[in-house]
């Protein structure tokens, strides 16, 4: 075995091949952009080079930078962990030249499947069902047209060098498809620098359906169950489970043979997966991706073997020892927590990680890279964690994922968290075989946008304000006047009594409140409510009593607003907006309207002097594709405003000084 190994590679991939390396006994070597410098893959290292700036064609797709810095290491072995090079046979090629061990296929294996075109050529050969479909040489748009006829409308145009679902085009009928030919090509050209397309049978209602193989240096090729990931988004998974259910099991056997044969066609060494597209009982080889894959803990999980252990073992020489698949246990289903606005055709989104709390817990795995703290990039992939459930079955399993997600927080970024929560509460989930259309299916439901606030959730957050006031320690004596020194209410007015002012579903709610010796009365919607509560252990878990009636609820806070969860029926960010609610000081850089991510001021829409309102957008930031909306995080007047349209700015850079609304709210 190495005594060290280099991921090429960054965020959960390189944390998660480091936790068993380390584990392993090696010698951890990271290598990062300066985007990087604090990230958490570099922390956990042994070691750690600098390898560039933050954009990936300058850093981690730098194959001489990488090979220089596992020379300077010493490193023994090189893991590509999956995107950037992973694929690359020139990488491979060349850590085989500087005398470092590959932790991954041959390149002529890669060679071999890195081509949809070529690869199905291959497969054919190799007795491998296929797709109807085109996949020759000649790229003339008649000629491709001809066939696009010929296999019969709709069709699927893909690109050859294709991934990440890019370089894909769907047409309908043969009107469309010169233009979608034109389209498809040039953003092939321009994602992998290679134009060339196939084109195939668009199957209407599939689903996808991979096998894991793993395959030594000494002629044992297994295919390790099967993993369904139908549930995509832009042709890209979200959700995966292992084993793939609802399959009869002589289907579940040939999906593992022709896997096998599809590994063995081009002499596979190492872990691979082979992709299917199936449709009733008939399945077609799609691709086999020549690399550990982004929901390989599923696998994990039911076989019990840590695929990166065997990696690395394989690419040390050694052999398989199991002759077999090996038993498997139970299910297991994976969701991929992404920085991304589902609601706006779930384009990536950036910013701070001000919040992040993962779920623990039985049967719970969280793969992630970043911490609370951490920017997500417009960089790099915008997968920010992967939580995967294990149960005894699948709706074992299900439930598990539900709670899990269910304490998940993510905040001062857009997730897809919820669109999560919802697809695994829509019954067709538990109840069926998802195909690919599951979220065209289902969209309705999941990108519900949220319910309104009930009542308990506005009660709840009340309670929790109230609760976090009383436990504030006194504020300094030489503040006398310090309003966060009026805990309990206005007492200078007579009798304990404020207003609360809420922000919820888009609106303003005042609560007029008036102090009990347990609790308070409160006044929502026209009707007085006697409110108590109790801490119940956990951070942010309470006890709510409301007149008569005593519910769990989780309240977490955040600048400026909580979140709160009612078991069972959802989760509302509600917004405080009021004098005693300290809005400043207890999250470092509250008012600071500063930055997140580096990039080029698109517009900036205050001016000094303008009284703006918390949410309200002040300066527009670009960085790569995407553009940031830069918001007031409190109430205030503006101060001073540091950009103009068309600035470089640095992350953490403050754009705009704000004067936050003074405690003048005394009704
Ligand atoms: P990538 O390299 O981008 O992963 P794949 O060939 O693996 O490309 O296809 C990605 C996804 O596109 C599949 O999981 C499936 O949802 C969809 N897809 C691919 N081929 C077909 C097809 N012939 N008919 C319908 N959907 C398809
Ligand atoms: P497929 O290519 O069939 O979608 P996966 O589902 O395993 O296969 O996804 C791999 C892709 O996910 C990579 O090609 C890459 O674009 C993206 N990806 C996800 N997470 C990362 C990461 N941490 N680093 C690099 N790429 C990532
Ligand atoms: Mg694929």
């Amino acid at each position: 075995m190495f005594r060290s190994v280099l991921v090429a590679n960054r965020g959960e991939i390189a944390v998660r091949v480091f936790r068993t390396a380390r584990a392993m006994g090696l010698r951890c070597i990271a290598v990062h952009s300066e985007a990087d410098a604090g990230a958490m893959h570099v922390a956990m290292a042994d070691e750690a080079i600098a390898i560039g700036p933050a954009p990936a064609s300058e850093s981690y797709l730098r194959v001489e930078r990488i090979i220089e810095a596992a020379k300077r290491t010493g490193a023994e072995a090189i893991h590509p962990g999956y995107g950037f090079l992973s694929e690359n046979p020139l990488f491979a090629e060349a850590c085989a030249a500087a005398g470092i061990a590959f932790v991954g296929p041959s390149a002529s294996a890669m060679r071999a499947m890195g081509g949809k075109a070529a690869a199905k050529a291959l497969m054919a050969a190799a007795g491998v069902p296929l797709v109807p479909g085109y996949h020759g040489e000649d790229q003339e748009p008649s000629l491709l047209a001809e066939e696009a006829a010929r296999i019969g409308y709709p069709v699927l145009i893909k690109a050859s060098a294709g991934g990440g679902g890019r370089g894909m085009r769907v047409v309908e009928r043969e009107g469309g498809f010169a233009e979608a030919l034109w389209s498809a090509q040039r953003e092939a050209e321009a994602a992998f620098g290679d134009h060339r397309v196939l084109v195939e049978k668009y199957l209407a209602r599939p689903r996808h359906i991979e096998v894991q193989v793993l395959a030594d240096s000494h002629g044992a090729t297994l295919a390790l169950s099967s993993r369904d990931c139908s549930i995509q988004r832009r042709h890209q998974k979200i959700v995966e489970e292992a084993p793939a259910p609802f399959l009869p099991d002589a289907m579940r056997a040939a999906l593992g043979e022709a896997a096998v044969a599809a590994a063995k066609a081009v002499g596979y060494v190492n872990a691979g997966t082979v992709e299917f597209i199936a449709e009733g009982d008939r399945f077609f080889f799609m691709e086999m991706n020549t690399r550990l894959q982004v929901e390989h803990p599923v696998t994990e999980a039911i076989t019990g073997l840590d695929l990166v252990a065997w990696q690395l073992r394989i690419a040390s020489g050694e052999k398989l020892p199991f002759g077999a698949e090996p038993s498997l246990s139970g299910h297991a289903i994976e969701v991929r927590l992404c920085a991304e606005e589902p609601r706006a055709g779930w384009r990536p989104a950036v910013g701070r990680l001000s919040r992040f709390v993962m779920p623990e817990g039985e049967g719970i795995r969280v793969d992630t890279g970043v911490r609370e703290g951490d920017a997500v990039t417009p960089f790099y992939d915008s997968m920010v964690a992967k939580i995967i459930a294990h149960g005894a079955t699948r709706d074992d399993a299900i439930a598990r994922l539900r709670s899990a997600l269910d304490a998940t927080e993510v905040d001062g970024v857009a997730t897809n968290l919820d669109a999560l929560r919802a697809i695994l509460a829509v019954p067709a989930f538990a109840a069926a075989a998802p195909a690919t259309t599951f979220l065209a299916e289902h969209e309705a439901q999941v990108l519900a946008p949220p319910r309104p606030a009930p009542k308990r959730a506005l009660l709840a957050a009340v309670a929790a304000v109230i609760d976090a006031e009383r436990r504030q320690p006194a504020a300094s004596a030489a503040d006398p006047a310090s309003p966060w020194e009026m805990r309990e209410g206005w007492r200078l007015f007579g009798a304990a009594r404020r207003v609360l002012r809420l922000h919820a579903d888009g609106r303003e709610i005042e609560v007029p409140l008036a102090y009990r010796s347990a609790g308070v009365m409160a006044r929502l919607e026209g009707e007085e409510h006697a409110l108590s509560w109790r801490r119940d252990g956990r951070d942010g878990a309470f006890r709510i009593r409301i007149d008569d009636t005593e519910a769990a609820a989780t309240v977490l806070r955040s600048p400026g607003a909580v979140t709160v969860t009612l078991p069972g029926q959802g989760r509302w960010r509600i917004g405080i907006v009021d004098a005693l609610e300290p809005a400043r000081g207890d999250v470092a850089g509250d008012d600071r309207v500063a930055s997140p991510i580096p990039g080029r001021v698109a517009s900036v829409q205050c001016a000094v002097g303008d009284v703006v309102a918390r949410g309200q957008v002040l300066v527009v930031v670009e960085a790569m594709k995407t553009e940031l909306r830069i918001a007031a995080p409190v109430d205030g007047t503006v101060a001073r405003v540091d950009v103009a349209a068309g600035d470089q700015v640095e992350e953490g850079m403050e754009l705009v000084l704000l004067e936050p609304a003074t405690a003048s709210a005394q009704e």
